[in-house]
């Protein structure tokens, strides 16, 4: 057997099985050594068949009696089934499609078992336990259970993996077994060099394996989930290193700033920057003087006037001549991740730009504009693409604003200077060159983002780039009102929010879900789903008002119809998932409902309160809660006192944990790894070693890292 090995070839799998481990991400050996447990069935479980309640995960121990194999009653599945033993008393076990089980056990076998206990027509059961074979005998329990715990409990640290429809937790578990007895295992060399491994007191790689899928002692699982958690960021360090290395070899535009023409700009901003606008601005202009490609990242909450700092960079690099040329500008790229957000981009630098003879173009998945137009009433024309693609390839419009469709082969830029990318958490390296389409030359790079996030997460995600905060608001911005409202004033607060839509106001309603109550779920009746809500509205509270809906499942072109006409106000209000969190300017839409508040993470709680601020208008967040916990309301008041997003994020980290970090998964990033951004140190420690090795040109002594750290990256971009 070896790592890159089928499962399909080296296991008698059938196609259920293998179209299910292929939704895990699971193909290889190697792939399913690294499926980690999600949590372990604990050891304080053990207890006597007699002292069973239903509903509880347990342990037991004793003698197996009266198996047999037949097809279950209704759906004619292959079970087995029969009886476990102790002092205290019996119980029925049953195992539905391991029918095999009863041929591998025999009567009398001393086993343990492991499962949840149900209560039915003959008592107590155990439907699908974990079966070990055991020496111990159900009398040695009675006598060691309360004496010798932990001998005992050393047998019993089962693994329990996240499952999927056509593979269990425990074909996961024997599955691995059959591997570490191949004995691979124990000769997979480290790709963590040795001097790490000891410094910071980590397992090597296959004591970590056999530890994290079957540990001994609890430590040793813990040890094992240390030493992968630290790896997953080390890896992505070593990555973001090497990004900010190649980087950093390369050349671009050294821009001059003209500080005239600056003045000049500031003046038709027609407001005066913010004084953490002005540091960003300054700092900006240092990078961009340099003959080395910038590489910054700008955070600010919603509404920090992040476009007006990206407007000013774009301005001051545009006024720069292409090198021995007298005529003509540079060039800047302005990418958005939506249409709607990337139109709106453009029009503010249409304002901005407005008298001014530079041209600025627009291209995304629907057409192509240009400003300024030659004749009619609006500021701009539609063009072709075609044609606004030959304006930017011979340089005649300096400012080109889109969606993604800015990556294109299509789009060819004569002297790209500037690359500015709102708010895409994965726009790399790789994206970058493709943006300059030169050998060994990169535009300067500014991304943008409101999504707030832990110091920890950024020094790992955006371990590349250089960090600049917007932590300053403009000034006479009035602060959201936040409200925690209980369910008894409720109607009350409806009745307000009717009000405020007299004077013209609109109205977001968030909801945890899309569809109907899931039944099967708990808890499930209690949650607010999009579509109920948007019907309850309609037809209890709001009968006179236009309402939307917005989700996750639609497409993206519904959703930016959607969100079109709420902008127009041609919608009232707007019911949504948490898809509606990323950046639409709708100044009119003042106030916002949060159902369910407790299932979110504050970050993500305040991101979705910044949908409102854009407003002169008095704006208002609601966060309807249900909960009765001191803990939940204790941590949802802090939406009323943080000052910003860093510090709810923050707290969630500390809180909660990283789950609770608003959309987790859109990091690349396992739940695992998420384990280390919860801990400064890790992250420093791994982050330190990455830099260590990749400036000082040392990865080529490590092959083994070397060769895994290529696999890994590899991956990542191309995904
Ligand atoms: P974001 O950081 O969310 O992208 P924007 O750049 O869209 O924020 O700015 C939000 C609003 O604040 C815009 O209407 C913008 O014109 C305005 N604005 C930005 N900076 C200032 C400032 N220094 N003073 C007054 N208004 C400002
Ligand atoms: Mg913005």
């Amino acid at each position: 057997m070896n790592l890159s090995d089928s499962l399909e070839k080296t296991f008698r799998i059938q196609t259920t099985q293998k179209e299910a481990l292929k939704r895990l991400g699971i193909e290889t050996v190697r792939d399913l050594l690294y499926y980690f447990p999600t949590r372990y069935s604990d050891i304080g479980e053990i207890k006597m068949i007699a002292d069973l309640e239903s509903g509880e995960v347990a342990t037991v121990y004793g003698v197996v009696s009266g198996l047999k194999t037949k097809k279950s009653f209704r759906t004619k599945v292959p079970m087995a089934e029969g009886y476990i033993e102790d002092t205290s008393g019996r119980m029925k076990i049953t195992w539905f499609n391991q029918a095999f089980l009863a041929k591998v056990l025999h009567e009398g076998q001393k086993v343990s078992l492991t499962g949840k206990v149900t209560s039915g027509k003959y008592g107590l059961s155990m439907s699908n336990p974990e079966v070990n074979k055991t020496s111990f005998d159900a009398a040695d329990v009675h006598n060691t259970l309360f004496k010798e715990k932990e001998d005992i409990s050393e047998q019993i640290r089962y693994p329990i993996y996240r499952e999927t429809k056509g593979i269990t937790s425990k074909w996961i578990f024997h599955t691995i077994q059959k591997i570490f007895g191949s004995g691979i295992v124990k000769d997979i060399p480290d790709y963590i060099p040795e001097d790490i491994l000891k410094k910071y007191n980590l397992p090597t790689l296959s004591s970590s394996l056999i530890w994290i899928h079957s540990p001994r002692k609890e430590k040793d699982a813990l040890s094992a989930r240390k030493r992968f958690a630290f790896e997953e960021v080390f890896f992505i360090q070593l990555s973001k290193a090497s990004d900010k290395k190649e980087n950093e070899d390369k050349q671009s535009y050294k821009i001059s700033v003209d500080k005239k023409n600056h003045e000049e700009f500031m003046k038709r901003l027609g407001f005066e920057l913010t004084e953490s606008q002005v540091k960003a601005v300054a700092t900006i202009f240092e990078d961009i003087k340099k003959d080395k490609p910038m590489s910054r990242l700008l955070e600010g909450d919603v509404g920090s006037g992040k476009t007006a700092v990206a407007a000013s960079i774009a301005n001051a690099v545009i006024t720069n001549r292409p090198a021995q040329q007298n005529f003509g500008n540079l060039q800047a790229a302005i990418m958005a991740p939506t249409e709607i957000l990337a139109t709106q981009h453009f029009e503010s630098f249409v304002k901005l730009f407005k008298g001014s003879p530079i041209q600025i173009g627009l291209l995304t998945g629907t057409g192509a504009k240009k400003f300024p137009a030659k004749v009619g009433p609006d500021p701009w024309t539609n063009i072709s693409k075609a044609q606004l693609l030959k304006w930017v390839k011979n340089g005649e419009i300096p400012i080109l604003i889109g969606t993604h469709a800015l990556i294109y082969k299509s789009v060819q830029f004569k002297d790209l200077a500037l690359a500015i990318v709102d708010e895409q958490h994965r726009f790399g390296t790789k994206q970058r060159a493709k943006l300059s389409q030169k050998e060994n030359f990169a535009p300067h790079y500014l991304s943008m983002t409101a999504t707030p996030i832990p110091r920890t997460l950024a020094l790992t995600i955006y371990g590349d780039l250089d960090l600049t905060l917007l932590d300053g608001m403009p000034p006479g911005r009035k602060p959201v009102k936040t409200e925690l409202i209980p369910p008894d004033k409720r109607d009350e607060t409806y009745d307000f929010i009717k009000t405020e839509m007299k004077e013209g106001r609109q109205l977001y309603v968030i909801c945890p879900r899309i569809n109907e109550p899931d039944p099967d779920k708990e808890n499930a009746l209690q949650m607010k789903s999009v579509k109920e809500e948007a019907k309850r509205l309609k037809d209890k509270i709001f009968p006179d008002k236009k309402i939307d809906i917005l989700h996750s499942k639609m497409t993206k072109t519904e959703k930016e119809k959607v969100m079109e006409k709420f902008a127009k106000h041609e919608t009232d209000i707007l019911v949504a998932t948490s898809v509606v969190e990323v950046g639409v300017n709708v100044p009119n839409a003042t106030m916002i409902i949060i159902e369910g508040a407790e299932r979110f993470g504050l970050a993500q709680l305040h991101q979705l309160r910044g949908r409102v601020v854009r407003s002169s208008h008095q704006a208002y967040c609601f966060v309807f809660t249900d909960t009765n916990s001191a803990k939940s309301l204790e941590r949802l008041k802090a939406l009323k006192t943080a000052k910003n997003g860093f510090e709810l994020s923050e707290l969630d980290l500390s809180l909660r944990g990283s789950g609770d970090l608003a959309g987790a998964k859109q990091w690349g990033i396992s739940d695992l790894g998420m384990e280390a951004i919860k801990n400064i140190k890790m992250v420093e420690a791994a982050r330190e070693e990455a830099k260590r090795i990749i400036e000082k040109n040392l990865l080529k002594n490590y092959a083994t890292l070397q060769k895994e750290f290529e696999t890994r990256d590899r991956k990542i971009h191309f995904e």
